[in-house]
């Protein structure tokens, strides 16, 4: 893999532009978090996405899967340019299968996440898996409960990208067929742990977003699901889709967010640092802007 381009700053994130061995560009990045004692990377599982949500720049184009061996050295590349070393020995090392693609529709990201321990120290390790939850990922999600039964029991996370409750805005967001909340619910209830992590339904939330608590109540137990409330991100697709964040600062959108605490939800709004939105760290869209130049 031959790096082409860093963006950033060290201290707080980095975005990455390379080259595979199959002559394909990939973006991967990573963040600095809790006064630098967690790392979060940021890994893409396909070459773009066929996907093609509306606020996303990774969904402009799909090239294939990414390989495990070109997973690992997205890992590898970070590690040892933060670390000058393969490894890291901080508190948290966080890896989220969420830069370019649907990691369900990759089957290798079932082998990184197997073949992880072999290599790395998983003490501190939490794996993060975020996904729309295409129709057909059934056989993706199932081995992907097998893998965290076994090796990440507490830790795994998992998120289900929902970002609207009603069905028609739902489907112009992300425009494929999808598991209905029904299904969603039915998996979260048996992935979900007494003593792991909570199920996250992460809501990107737009000026004219529709977020029915009342809706998500009838599906989502409030002891097994936490909502996680993300700004829009300023990326090329949610310009021209036209599409305005909903929330700026932390202070917006409180009375959504009151509403989400008085129904039993623990709500976790995440901002990501305003630099990063320079930077460009939150969303698939700095290789776009590395292929047009
Ligand atoms: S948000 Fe995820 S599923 Fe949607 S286009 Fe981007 S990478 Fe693909």
């Amino acid at each position: 893999m031959k790096v082409k381009q860093i963006i950033g700053n060290k201290n707080l994130a980095e975005v990455f532009v390379a080259k595979t061995n199959s002559n394909k560009l990939i973006e991967f990045a990573y963040s600095m978090h809790c006064d630098n004692k967690k790392i979060v990377l940021t890994l893409s599982t396909l070459y773009g996405c066929p996907v093609a949500c509306k606020f996303c720049d990774a969904g402009g184009y799909f090239e294939g899967n990414i390989s495990e061996q070109d997973i690992f050295k997205q890992i590898s590349t970070v590690l040892n340019h933060k670390f000058g070393d393969n490894k890291t020995n901080l508190d948290e090392f966080k890896i989220q299968f969420a830069r370019m693609g649907e990691p369900t529709f990759n089957a290798d990201v079932l082998k990184v996440l197997t073949n992880f321990p072999k290599i790395y120290n998983t003490k501190n390790f939490v794996p993060s898996i975020s996904t729309i939850a295409p129709e057909g990922c059934e056989t993706f999600l199932e081995n992907l409960l097998e893998i965290k039964n076994k090796f990440y029991k507490n830790t795994m996370q998992m998120q289900f990208s929902i970002h609207s409750t009603n069905e028609e805005k739902r489907n112009w967001l992300m425009p494929v067929k999808k598991w209905n909340f029904e299904k969603i619910a039915n998996y979260g209830n048996r992935f979900f742990t007494k003593g792991g992590k909570k199920i996250t339904l992460n809501f990107a939330v737009a000026q004219d977003s529709v977020i029915n608590v009342d809706e998500l109540k009838k599906y989502f137990d409030t002891n097994k699901f936490l909502i996680k409330i993300t700004p829009i991100n300023p990326t090329n697709s949610a310009n021209k889709n036209k599409i305005n964040s909903g929330i700026k600062t932390s202070d917006d959108n409180c009375s959504l967010i009151a509403q989400l605490k008085k129904a039993g939800y623990e709500v976790i709004l995440s901002m990501g640092e305003l630099e990063e939105n320079e930077i460009g760290s939150n969303c698939g869209q700095y290789l776009t802007n590395h292929t047009k130049k």
